[in-house]
């Protein structure tokens, strides 16, 4: 069974986290809505419940869920379907000015792409102490021994986004018991 924590008090940021290098701004809460519907999409399609969203200057590049059951791809996770839209939206791999965000936090394979892409800044929801490669089990993004750095912001909407996949791990586990 997967856990993920989320914080009960505050649906917007969690105070707890001090590495990250600014906080949210007004227009992440927007932004990160529209990450939490990409992320519903998902569990109606029956897939775990993880949305991105790619925005430069106002103006989204890239929105995706978790396709990896759909598409039969361990890779197809939000984030990478996300990154490929908005490299191929603007024609750059280089991902220069970008945020992204993403209701949970980045695996090690996103974390690993969100740095090739040198994308900027990284706004994520909730925490995933199993697999989370932001700051819960590696910190690949803020290493200070790599080039390439993001700012990181982390818990918004956090409660939220984890309560999505609460939910749906829940209804799996009694569908599962029927
Ligand atoms: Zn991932």
């Amino acid at each position: 069974m997967i856990e993920y924590r989320f914080g009960d008090e505050s649906d917007e940021e969690s105070p707890e986290y001090d590495f990250a290098s600014g906080g949210p701004i007004d227009s992440d809460l927007m932004w990160m809505r529209r990450a939490v519907n990409q992320a519903r999409l998902a569990a109606e399609a029956d897939e775990v419940p993880v949305g991105a969203l790619i925005v430069r200057g106002g103006q989204v590049l890239g929105q995706a869920h978790n396709g990896r059951e759909q598409l039969k791809d361990p890779t197809a996770h939000a984030e990478m379907i996300a990154i490929t839209q908005a490299a191929s939206a603007i024609e750059d791999w280089r991902l220069e000015g970008c945020t992204l965000y993403v209701t949970l936090e980045p695996c090690a394979m996103c974390a690993g792409a969100i740095l090739l892409a040198r994308i900027p800044r990284v706004v994520f929801g909730a925490s995933d102490p199993k697999g989370g490669a932001v700051h819960s089990l590696y910190q690949l993004l803020t290493d200070p021994r790599q080039n390439h750095r993001c700012e990181v912001v982390p818990g918004v909407l956090g409660p939220q986004c984890g309560q999505l996949l609460t939910q749906f791990f829940a209804a799996k586990r009694a569908m599962g018991k029927k």
